[in-house]
């Protein structure tokens, strides 16, 4: 049932070719949209627990998702947990995700223009969900953060060489 939703969520997104004047990130279609929202959901939980930026390297995918990120030292086995429980509690909030759409010069302080491509149009879709994260967006999302299921962290890693934090998850 979920498989099929997502086919004509994927066929829809491939035949908005009006929406081609709004592409502002790469970015891949093909991905799974609860998966996706989560995505944005753990770059803003860890932008809040550690103070770090976005995720430098994410793979989003049905089955297993994995994100990278840059930290001062390695998380705890404390804060590890707490990543998780928060992702679950945003997730049982049931939090609205919407998009709107901007211009460069009315972009809101939270979005940098640093993270935009040099070659960006004027017109950015804003994605947001509920007042906890905004960010310039233009993949596919579910309508609220209770879709995503539940948050399963699968394990991390650590590159102390890289200061690097892996965290790769699942959505059941
Ligand atoms: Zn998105």
């Amino acid at each position: 049932m979920i498989h099929h939703q997502c086919l004509t969520l994927n066929k829809l997104a491939n035949n908005q070719n009006s929406m081609d004047d709004y592409i502002l990130n790469e970015h891949n279609k093909e991905e799974f949209p609860p998966a996706h929202t989560a995505e944005h959901l753990l770059n803003q939980t860890m932008i809040r627990i550690f103070g770090c930026e976005r995720s430098y390297n994410a793979h989003i995918e049905r089955k297993k998702s994995k994100m990278s990120f840059r930290l001062d030292s390695k998380p705890s086995r404390q804060e590890e947990r707490e990543i998780e429980r928060r992702m679950n509690e945003l997730i049982e909030e049931d939090l609205p995700v919407t998009f709107e759409f901007v211009t460069l010069d009315t972009l809101p302080p939270e979005v940098s223009p640093d993270r935009l491509p040099p070659d960006a149009s004027d017109t950015i879709r804003l994605v947001r969900i509920g007042d906890y994260d905004v960010c310039p967006c233009i993949g596919r999302h579910v309508r609220s953060t209770a879709q995503i299921g539940r948050f399963e962290m699968l394990g991390t890693n650590w590159d102390e060489h890289e200061h690097s934090f892996r965290v790769r998850f699942k959505i059941v």
